[in-house]
């Protein structure tokens, strides 16, 4: 069997779990789980470990069960696993009746130590915790064994049944597994398996004062679930061999783990231990404050769960850790929004404008798209009357060059409206701030055309004063104001990086009548101004709130532009057009006004942050569908081949000739989806299009070598 979905770009997961299918390892089952620590709320990275193995469950015909973590008693909460449901249900995956709890298995993993214990694998020590720490050893000497290592088997069961019954006080034994003192893996040095803790476990109560470790639960758990892939993150490499150890002693199901890389995403923290400091502090508003990276705080903030699962199918999987750029999450919500979210008008920090050759008490009904995107998403009434709305930065007083908006005498368009000019301008006699603007409207040019052929250079959006309708509008910014904070120095604490303006709040805003009727988490593109909805916890009838989800200013855009710059064949230079629409601050611009010029001289640094490495090319297909591409698999030593598209088949017809061949990759380019799936780098090539040649070595370097 091969994946069903097929569009999905190839990882070394898929690549595993195609060959246990091919050779029937599991008799052709496919059994994964998400299994979270109910110690939080989940967040993105959480995001891309449940749309990996409910996606893999989905994809072979598989199953997927969630599983609660939950082995340490003294910081579970029901809420916890509340919001995990929550979440995972709201990203759109299902796991049916198996919800499970590590804890169901307590009697279980009891009567698996104990037979350890019985076999002689296993042994109650009675050095404290700092003394086991101290014979651990460290990574370049061996440990040092326990004193109590030696106990009969005898021994052993008695002390450990007293421990489960409640005989000894919290932390003055330990059962550990009798493994090796000398490994060269530390967790090898005979860990932990049990520890007691008289504490309430909020499924258990006060059934048990000894708990299991992590460890000890882990691959047991999977075991009696019947999983055959458990996929964790890559801190777990490390644990594997004790993983399989535990299941081989006790001679039980083994099934195979897998690591993968986490998700780090830049300008943010990834980890619940610090996700719950902001929380209790007071730095944000909770969990589900909209610039948390939790999927609660991203929902409130308007995110849809398609975009979420959009950016986890990009950023792909990967043996490598590395950060991704919020921008390509941004850049997923904004595609998603932009089929979905019907366009109005609101105005951020009004500015009023009267229009003084308009009919004191008349009002007109302009038609209005609600989405040029999508034109069955129809056409909407808005109201023009004589007094209007339009937002403070588009009027200029003394507008420097390439302002194209309003100014005194200046003339612009009012989208779906008319042409109106700035005829006087009042202010406020005692701070000079300018208050109103007088304006003359031209009836002739109504919808947005002058007859004349006359032109403006800016569309303003706008609303009727009379018959707006006040808002709440919260803007938000990056969290942190570095890119990573959780790493930036060693002794500083991450929340020294807080963004202080991660939060704006503009409380009279003035938006178009049809939002009147705008129901919580709605979405909506404010027209030049970004993708917003509806707050679901503060807005009401009496105050409708808004969350700015994403600008409609996508830097994720340029960048891939930047990238496809360097790996086409240069052109001559586009002349640069200056975007009609921007200022400082907030940028105000139509979709696709902006042109900006890329590019400028690097230093050195900036050359070292390329990672080139040495490719084998193990694999290489026409791309159906293009003329210029080859799709390249590439192996750079990571244990998995790397899919990359290079424009490269004019030169190279016959792409099966390029096998083998030794070439420079350049390995730390953030994945870029392209029509026919996720190009994951880049391959050096020289030459103009009539002689071009990729780039190979004339010695024999390895996959993986640095290339500088
Ligand atoms: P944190 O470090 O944020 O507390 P955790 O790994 O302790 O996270 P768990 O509740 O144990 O949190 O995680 C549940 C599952 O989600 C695990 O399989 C874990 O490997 C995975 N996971 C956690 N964080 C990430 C991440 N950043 N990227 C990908 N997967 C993650
Ligand atoms: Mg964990």
């Amino acid at each position: 069997m091969t994946a069903l979905n097929s569009i999905r770009p190839p990882n070394f997961i898929r690549t595993i779990i195609e060959e246990d299918l091919k050779s029937n390892k599991y008799g052709g089952r496919v059994h994964t789980r998400f299994p979270p620590e109910p110690n939080g709320y989940l967040h993105i990275g959480h995001a891309k470990s449940i749309c990996l193995n409910f996606g893999l469950a989905q994809d072979y015909r598989g199953l997927c069960n969630l599983r609660f973590d939950d082995t340490n008693p003294s910081k579970e909460e029901v809420e916890y696993v509340e919001s995990i449901r929550e979440d995972v249900r709201w990203l759109g995956f299902d796991w049916d009746d198996r919800e499970y709890y590590a804890s169901d298995y307590f009697e279980q993993l009891y009567e698996y130590a104990i037979k350890l214990i019985k076999a002689g694998k296993a042994y109650v020590d009675d050095l404290s915790a700092d003394e086991i720490r101290a014979y651990r050893g460290t990574l370049t000497e061996p440990g040092k064994e326990s004193p109590y290592r030696d106990r009969t088997v005898e021994e052993n069961l008695d002390l450990f049944y007293r421990m489960g019954n409640g005989e000894f006080e919290d932390g003055s034994r330990v059962l550990r597994a009798k493994i090796d003192m000398a490994s060269p893996n530390l967790n090898m040095r005979d860990p932990v398996m049990y520890r007691i803790l008289h504490a309430e476990h909020h499924r258990t109560g006060n059934k048990w004062c000894i708990y299991p470790t992590y460890d000890f639960t882990h691959g047991q758990s999977d075991s009696i679930e019947g999983i055959t892939h458990s996929i964790c993150t890559l801190e777990f490499e490390d644990h594997r061999p004790l993983y399989d150890w535990f299941i081989e002693e006790l001679g039980i199901y083994h099934c195979q783990q897998i690591e993968f890389a986490r998700l780090n995403l830049s300008f943010t923290v990834m980890s619940k231990r610090m996700l719950l400091d902001l929380v209790e502090g007071g730095y944000v508003t909770g969990w589900d404050d909209p610039r948390m990276p939790t999927i609660s705080g991203l929902r409130r903030r308007g995110y849809t769960p398609e975009s979420i699962r959009d950016f986890c199918e990009r950023i792909g999987v990967a043996k490598r850790d590395s950060t991704v750029d919020i921008a390509l999450l941004e850049h997923c919500v904004r595609e998603d929004l932009n089929k979905r979210a019907p366009r109005v008008m609101a105005v951020l920090r009004p500015l009023r404008v009267v229009i003084e050759n308009y009919p004191e008490n008349e009002v007109e009904e302009l038609d209005a798209l609600n989405n040029p995107e999508d034109p069955s998403m129809g056409t909407r009434k808005v109201p023009f009357s004589r007094a209007l709305y339009v937002e403070r930065e588009d009027f200029c007083e003394e507008p420097p060059k390439r302002f194209y908006r309003l100014a005194p005498g200046r003339e612009v368009r009012l989208r779906y409206a008319y042409f109106i000019k700035c005829v006087d301008v009042i202010k406020d006699e005692k701070t000079g701030e300018v208050v109103e603007l007088r304006c003359t409207y031209d009836p002739e040019t109504r919808g947005g055309d002058s007859p004349d052929g006359r032109k403006v250079r800016a569309t303003l959006h706008w609303v009727s004063a009379a018959h707006s309708i006040k808002a709440e509008v919260r803007l938000y910014d990056h969290l942190f104001t570095k890119t990573s904070p959780a790493d930036e120095k060693q002794d500083v604490d991450f929340k020294a990086y807080l963004n202080p303006n991660s939060l704006g709040t503009l409380t009279s805003c003035r938006a178009e009548p049809s939002l009147a009727d705008a129901t919580p988490r709605s979405h909506y593109q404010f027209e030049r101004l970004g993708y917003f909805c509806v707050d679901a916890v503060d807005s009401s009838d009496n105050t409708l709130v808004f969350n700015r989800t994403v600008t409609l200013r996508d830097t994720w855009a340029r960048i891939l532009k930047a990238e496809q710059a360097t790996t086409e064949i240069p052109k001559a230079p586009e002349k640069t057009i200056i975007p009609a629409l921007q200022v400082s601050g907030d940028p105000l611009t139509f979709k696709g006004a902006e042109h900006e010029p890329l590019g400028e001289g690097i230093t050195i640094e900036d050359f070292s942050k390329i990672d080139l490495r040495v490719g084998i090319i193990r694999e290489a297909y026409p791309v159906e569908g293009s003329k210029k591409l080859i799709r390249l698999m590439v192996d750079i030593g990571e244990g998995r081949v790397r899919q990359i598209f290079a424009g490269i088949r004019s030169a190279y017809p016959e792409p099966e000739k390029l096998i083998e061949k030794k070439v420079i990759v350049v390995a730390n380019l953030k994945p870029r989806q392209m029509k026919f799936g996720i190009s994951e780098g880049m391959v050096l090539s020289g030459g103009d299009s009539k002689r071009l040649s990729i780039t190979t070595f004339d010695g024999d370097p390895l996959p993986g070598d640095k290339v500088s």
